[in-house]
């Protein structure tokens, strides 16, 4: 079966920059993309807030982000990842173009946009309705649109739709827009923007393509018809993370719950950006996340392998296992220091720090040193002095 240190599942902001970092770090890196390198941004035509760049379209940073991690050398393949497996303690990502074994896997795989879940959402879809501004608003050239939501795509969105359509409503079900004030001031500046408050679409309608829109005004409970061509739909996100089932934490909605470092639940698998369980998602936060992750697998990598040469592997080993919080056994460690340069099998190692490793090799208490061979305890001791730690090797 195919191995790699690193696989990235996702090719967007966070991918990417994972890709970066993995590959300064002089990881083997994999990216796994089902789509098109970049992700959501190539959906967009304004970014204003990557820093450093005071404006460019979703497509032109995506393309600058992908010729970047290209230039760092990761290896880019086309295919969708359909599950992660743990086999016999190895990571397996199965995708419709075959199976990985990685050392380590960061699932940078975002998010998409919410259906409304109406009648005539999936019908019309393609025939009026959209989750894509950038994709389809020239289809509606001089003709009248919906935008439906109130948070900073939407409004931005509409914005941009203002250049094709000749009128943008945006209905929002409540009285006040959640999005940036700038947006939001000029979306109400804009004179081909209307905004229908405190309303919801009951239905999308039409014959071929969409007609119009049955709305209901959640104050006066009445309904109402909207002519419209098309129907742009930003009511939120949620996350790509269905192919990983419960395998790792989530919170509710299936965001994957992570630490600092971007550790998952699982050992060895990492989530970044628009997939996690964040307070912010954008393009900046992704591909800090991806870093981060990246980072955290390259120190994992590294100390699989540290561990793997040192004590899974080894015919014969000395392991001293200590916790790094507890001064006494700190001490008690730089007295042993001494005698790693006469037994050249000792290794010292924090068990705090390595906790999985301490509960596979069924060690319940420390400091304790360690006989072992292939991983195998032969024999073991609680350590309290460097005298205690010279009988157990056998020297003087
Ligand atoms: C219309 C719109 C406008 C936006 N405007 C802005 C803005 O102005 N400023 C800003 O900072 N942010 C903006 N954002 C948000 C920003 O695009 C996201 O926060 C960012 O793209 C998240 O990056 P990511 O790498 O986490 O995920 P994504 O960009 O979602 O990338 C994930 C990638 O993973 C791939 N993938 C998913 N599942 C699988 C699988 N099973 N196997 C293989 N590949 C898979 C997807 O195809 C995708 O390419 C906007 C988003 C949208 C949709």
């Amino acid at each position: 079966m195919e191995k790699r240190e690193l696989v990235i599942i996702g090719a967007g902001p966070a991918g990417l920059t994972a890709a970066i970092y993995g590959r300064r770090s002089g990881l083997d890196v994999l990216v796994l993309e089902k789509g098109v390198p970049g992700g959501q941004i190539n959906l967009t035509d304004e970014i204003e807030n990557w820093t450093g760049v005071i404006h460019a379209s979703g497509p032109e940073l995506a393309e600058s982000f992908r010729k970047h991690a290209e230039h760092f050398g990761p290896e880019f393949r086309e295919a969708e990842v359909q599950k992660i497996e743990i086999k016999d303690g190895s990571k397996l990502v199965v995708t419709d173009n075959g199976t990985i074994e990685a050392e380590a896997i960061i699932v940078a795989t975002g998010a998409k946009f919410k259906k409304l879940g109406v009648p005539g959402e999936e019908e019309f879809t393609g025939r009026g309705v959209s989750y894509c501004a950038v994709c389809d608003g020239a289809f509606f050239e001089e003709q009248e649109v919906a935008v439906i939501g109130g948070g900073n795509t939407a409004v931005e969105e509409a914005l941009y739709l203002t250049q094709f359509a000749s009128k943008v409503y945006i209905i929002h079900r409540r009285d006040s827009f959640r999005a940036d004030k700038v947006a939001v001031e000029r979306a109400m500046t804009n004179d081909k923007i209307e905004v229908i408050w405190n309303t919801v679409v009951k239905e999308i309608a039409g014959d071929d393509m969409v007609t119009h829109l049955v709305l209901h005004n959640v104050k006066t409970q009445e309904d109402s018809k909207l002519p419209v061509a098309g129907v742009f739909v930003f009511v939120g996100m949620e996350p790509n993370s269905k192919f990983l089932g419960d395998m790792v934490d989530a919170a509710p909605g299936g965001w994957i719950k992570t630490n600092e470092k971007m550790e998952t639940s699982v050992e060895g698998i990492f989530a970044a950006g628009d997939v996690r369980d964040k307070y912010l998602r954008q393009v900046i936060t992704a591909a800090g996340d991806g870093a981060t992750a990246a980072m955290a697998a390259y120190a994992y990598i590294a100390e699989q392998l540290h561990l793997r040469q040192k004590v899974f592997e080894p015919e014969h080993a000395f392991i001293f296992l200590y916790s790094s919080i507890d001064e006494a056994q700190m001490s008690l460690v730089s007295q042993l220091e001494e005698l790693t340069s006469h037994v050249k099998d000792l290794a010292l190692i924090d068990g705090y720090k390595n906790a999985r490793m301490v509960e596979k090799l069924g060690v319940k208490s420390m400091p304790v040193l360690l006989e072992l061979s292939k991983g195998n305890i032969l024999r073991s001791e609680k350590i309290e002095s460097l005298e205690d730690a010279r009988k157990f090797i056998g020297i003087n």
